[in-house]
């Protein structure tokens, strides 16, 4: 029996992994505008990090995370997310201890959940995401959420809806629960097993659930904004100041939590409509507490991860066509006893620079002028008998017909001018 990928994973093929390294320039581009620097961290990371950092009352440890234990009996995690590896990788290698803020980027980094899979929803997937540790003002936030904003908007992706809320801090949270509480106590029974389950430790929850009755019931549930503290009322106006003078639109919505316990304050989403229902591309926030939280500094962060594969969704949804490098600029077909003047030829327009190929597989030379031609080679070279004895090649630029002689010596000059 053939064995097939695990569900919920996909391939990225040859003919399409120019549309993955179009958006990585264009992430690499952004992020690098901002100051942020690149970091990478292993995939898999020990569970406790994961249980300490993302929270143990979320989905994600709760029901999505790849565990288990590796040779040594040692308990390993494949990456649910990547904040809580950037964390880790901060304070082992004393970053905190340079100038801070401390801005880094993660790129293509492979995200596994255990969730049924989807539309829009994988076991493995890839994030870009971006971390700025040590910065507390509201202007870090707001660079974030821009920096997302500007990124896929320049790739065309229109009807963005940019939503931010606060979810407080340690200070005023706790009167939020109570409230909160109370309001969801008298409708405990309509909610789902879990939202019912995380009632005691994580009320927020209820306002992210997706199940329809949990959206309901909680339709008109207090709003933390009516009890933030002073602190984080003023810097959740400063977040909306810088939002306003960047001029993007976007709206305060009270049940933007986000699913993970390390978040205070700033949270957001990027989301857009398709024709499937609203899909979320990028999510968010500040995490104060984090870096505490797995034993390093009281220190405050914020960041966020936008999901690539929604992302190429979204522009296949859109119709939107990223520019495809050109495989081959020529494609060398020879006579069979030739072979071995193609092989040189081929090897000396690389050396130059030049993007072109031959034959491997003992095509006849009208399969190999075939097989050039599905290529989308706008040159084909040919060498036959005449060519071979004057160590010539003849050039046929396959747009126009037209067709010219030279010496191999000579053919990179002539290549490089008429694909110019
Ligand atoms: P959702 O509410 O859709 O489950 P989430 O809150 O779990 O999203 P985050 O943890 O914020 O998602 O992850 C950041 C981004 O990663 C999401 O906005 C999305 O673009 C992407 N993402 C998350 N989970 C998946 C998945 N299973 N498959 C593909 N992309 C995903
Ligand atoms: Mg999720």
């Amino acid at each position: 029996m053939q064995i097939q990928a695990p569900r919920g994973t996909r391939d990225v093929l040859p003919a399409d992994s120019f549309r993955w390294q179009y958006l990585e320039s264009k992430m690499r581009q952004a992020a690098a505008l901002a100051g942020y620097r690149e970091v990478r961290t292993p995939v898999f990371e020990h569970t406790e990090l994961f249980l300490r950092g993302v929270g143990d009352t979320t989905d994600i440890v709760q029901k999505e995370m790849y565990t288990f234990k590796d040779k040594g009996d040692r308990s390993i995690t494949l990456k649910p997310e990547g904040t809580a590896g950037a964390a880790r990788c901060f304070l082992e290698h004393n970053l905190y201890a340079e100038a801070l803020p401390c801005k880094m980027y993660y790129l293509d980094a492979p995200i596994f959940r255990y969730e049924n899979p989807q539309s829009g929803r994988l076991r493995e997937h890839h994030q870009f995401g971006l971390e700025c540790f040590g910065a507390q003002e509201a202007t870090a936030d707001a660079e974030l959420i821009l920096l997302a904003y500007h990124l896929l908007e320049e790739l065309g992706i229109r009807n963005l809806k940019v939503k931010i809320n606060s979810i407080g801090c340690p200070k005023c949270r706790p009167a939020y629960h109570r409230t909160l509480k109370d309001y969801l106590a008298d409708r405990l029974d309509g909610l789902c097993e879990d939202c019912r389950e995380r009632f005691d430790r994580n009320p927020l929850r209820a306002l992210d659930c997706k199940e329809r009755k949990c959206r309901e019931l909680t339709k008109d549930a207090p709003s933390m904004l009516d009890l933030l503290c002073d602190e984080c009322r003023a810097h959740f106006e400063e977040l909306k100041g810088c939002l306003d003078s960047a001029g993007i639109p976007y709206t305060v919505d009270s049940r933007i939590v986000r699913g993970l316990d390390y978040y205070t304050k700033t949270v957001f989403e990027l989301i857009t409509e398709t024709k499937d229902g609203s899909l979320t591309v990028c999510g968010g926030g500040r995490y104060d507490n984090l870096v505490g939280e797995i034993g390093g500094p009281s220190l405050p962060a914020v960041g966020f991860g936008m999901g690539l594969e929604r992302v190429l969704m979204l522009l296949e949804g859109e119709g939107i066509t990223l520019p495809e490098p050109r495989w081959y600029d020529i494609f060398i077909t020879y006579m069979g006893s030739h072979r071995a003047d193609a092989f040189r030829l081929v090897q000396a327009l690389r050396a130059e620079g030049i993007r072109a190929d031959l034959d491997h597989c003992g095509r006849s030379l009208k399969a190999q002028f075939k097989y050039a031609n599905k290529t989308g080679a706008p040159l084909t070279g040919v060498i036959g008998d005449e060519e071979a004895a004057a160590g010539a090649v003849k050039i046929k630029n396959m747009a126009t017909g037209e067709e010219q002689t030279v010496t191999a010596q000579d053919a990179p000059a002539l290549i490089r001018q008429i694909i110019q």
